[in-house]
């Protein structure tokens, strides 16, 4: 069953009545097509006496066809203050199961704004709290990685469980995004996002359904939270072996690896090989998740070893002044120790220096 909502003004109409002129800078494209509006709904699922957060309604088409199912809650968090009257409307018609949130979705705790008694064990399946937006896409990159970062930590709207995410980007970046091993898109966002949820690309939408139309085709892609990643270890850990391997994803691995690591060192590359019998020259799109996962076993135990390998920046002269400067320390601490008890445990000399 649908709720239905009392006689309303069309987008079209509040877009008209409150001027609300998309501005070109802050990439405002609104849908007004509410077929549309009601496909994104339903691709995120059952929402039925659901908690729901939209980010960045606008003028309110996907809000609209939100208030039509039978969600309990529905939260909109919305920059753009000019937005606010017409989604009071909305809020009005909506008898007390909509809130507006004048805010930046970046700026956010969501976690302050969902009911405790929704939450799940993340071993279950995914609560009713479903996360949706169509974002500039300026916003839904950078918020993806955020999101990402918390459901790995399991904090924010992941603190409630295994929280679902609808939400639309450049069709070229969702393409990204699910790409597969030995794909053509295959990138650091592919293995970023597939290690920590399921995802699916759920439709296309042509740019030119939106007003005014971008020059670009949206993909509506959604996230579910994986019980466990595939790659086990800290979401910066698993960000940093991805991002030197993928900086030049033609590569082969045996030179991408090495950015990893001081010039000086190319031992530590070799035994990243060594340990995890990978091809030296596999390029990175066509590594598969358990050579991700297999690297970033072997950097652990390395960094484990040694440390400030962690802070290793190949691309910042400070960090690099400061490793040259840790490995001065570490070369007269070793003389010190050869000369005084003849011991020569290299590594256990570094492990200190850190
Ligand atoms: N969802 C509406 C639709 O589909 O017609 C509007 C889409 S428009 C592409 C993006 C909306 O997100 C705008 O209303 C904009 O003001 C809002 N927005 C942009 N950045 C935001 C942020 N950081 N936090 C919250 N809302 C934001």
């Amino acid at each position: 069953m649908r709720m239905r909502l009392p006689p309303l003004p069309t987008v079209g109409e509040i877009i008209r009545l409150y001027r609300l002129r998309a501005k070109k800078h802050l990439s405002q494209n609104f849908l007004l097509d509410l077929n549309l509006t009601k496909k994104i709904v339903c691709s995120a699922g059952k929402l039925d006496n659901g908690f729901v957060c939209e980010v960045g309604p606008g003028p309110g088409g996907i809000t609209r066809s939100l208030l039509e199912t039978n969600l309990r809650q529905l939260v909109v968090i919305e920059k753009d203050r000019r937005f606010v009257p017409g989604l009071q409307l909305l809020a009005d018609a909506a008898e007390g199961r909509m809130a507006i949130v004048h805010g930046d979705i970046l700026l956010c705790d969501l976690s302050s704004v969902i009911p405790q008694d929704v939450a799940r064990p993340w071993e279950d399946n995914s609560p009713n709290i479903h996360l949706i937006g169509n974002l500039p896409f300026n916003v839904s990159t950078p918020l993806i990685i955020r999101w990402l970062e918390e459901i790995s930590n399991k904090t924010g709207p992941w603190k409630f469980g295994r929280t679902k995410l609808t939400l639309t980007f450049q069709k070229e970046v969702a393409e990204r995004m699910v790409a597969r091993t030995l794909s053509k898109q295959r990138c650091r966002l592919s293995v970023m996002c597939q290690n920590l949820c399921d995802i699916h690309l759920k439709f296309i939408i042509p740019g030119k359904a939106f007003v005014p139309p971008p020059k670009v085709d949206v993909a509506v892609v959604q996230f579910i939270p994986r019980v466990k990643p595939m790659i086990n270890h800290p979401f910066k850990l698993v960000e940093k072996v991805c991002r030197h391997l993928f900086h030049f994803r033609n590569k082969h691995c045996k030179h991408t690896l090495a950015t990893l690591f001081p010039p000086d060192m190319p031992e530590l590359t070799a035994e990243m090989l060594e340990e995890t019998g990978i091809n030296p020259e596999t390029r990175s799109y066509m590594l598969s998740m358990g050579d991700m996962s297999k690297f970033c076993d072997t950097y652990r135990s390395i960094c484990d070893r040694i440390p400030f390998m962690l802070e290793y920046n190949y691309r910042d002269p400070e960090n690099i002044k400061k490793y040259h400067n840790k490995r001065i320390m570490v070369t007269e601490m070793l003389e010190d120790r050869i000369l005084n008890d003849g011991i020569t445990d290299d590594e256990d000399v570094l492990s200190k220096a850190s």
